[in-house]
């Protein structure tokens, strides 16, 4: 599989719906490199690598987190360089690293609502041995918004609350007005049905609003425009009826 370009900078790796695999993004700087999103496992990681290499690129120096769910954080044992995440998702994560991967304990989870059964499917088909699971720490967890200077290109990196989790790591290339922001543009599947709270998802319109991209790198489906990532916010399902009778 090959590596997509988007802009100058901005290459990717297309997901595959199979396993719920997201895409993951590679920003080429001129002093180092950084991934958006670590992948769901060594498989993945490896995918990835192999067509960063088949492209003569650099490793990423820094692989960022959008946020704690498997399909995003499952390959963090296998990458190489430092991660950084949103601390909450550090705190998240340092909670799933406690489970137990076998039959009986996903069952349990579902059982207890900590677990989703679409990820739950999705898990046992990337790993048919379950033991194979492995779950790692970022290296580094953020509270507040920072940059990370990668020489001619400047990041920035915003830990922030969205619909979709509470731990999302937006990630925002200013130079080429683009904007990854993982699955923080969907409704919330672990704590609210697959609806968006209206005053979360507010919050959330009102922050990427003050941002000036035009490229939206999201986690499952092809890069979309700003319009094209508005409107569609705009179209979640939020759960209120609007004042029908
Ligand atoms: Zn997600």
């Amino acid at each position: 599989m090959q590596l997509k370009k988007l802009t100058d900078r901005v290459y990717y790796l297309p997901g595959c719906s199979e396993t719920d695999q997201p895409n993951l993004y590679y920003i080429r700087g001129r002093d180092f490199s950084v991934a958006v999103d670590a992948g769901q496992s060594g498989r993945h990681v490896e995918m990835f690598y192999d067509a960063i290499g088949a492209e003569g690129f650099a490793l990423p120096r820094y692989t960022l987190l959008t946020h704690w769910h498997w399909d995003h954080t499952f390959g963090l044992p296998f990458i190489q360089g430092k991660s950084m995440a949103n601390a909450l998702t550090v705190q998240k994560l340092s909670e799933v690293q406690k489970w137990a991967w076998t039959d009986e304990a996903m069952q349990e989870r579902l059982r207890m609502g900590q677990e989703i059964s679409f990820c739950d499917e999705h898990i046992r088909k990337e790993y048919p041995d379950l033991s194979r699971i492995a779950v790692s720490l970022p290296d580094q967890g953020i509270f507040s918004p920072m940059t990370l200077d990668l020489g001619d290109v400047q990041l920035q990196l915003f830990p922030v609350d969205s619909p979709h989790s509470r731990d999302a790591l937006l990630v925002y290339l200013p130079e080429e007005k683009v904007l990854f922001v993982g699955d923080a543009d969907c409704g919330d599947y672990y704590d609210n049905q697959g609806l968006a709270d209206p005053d979360r998802l507010e919050c959330y319109l009102r922050f990427v609003r003050s941002l000036d991209y035009e490229l939206c790198c999201i986690g499952h489906e092809e890069p979309e425009s700003r319009e094209e990532n508005l409107r569609n916010m705009m179209q979640l399902e939020t759960g209120k009826t609007e004042g029908r009778a």
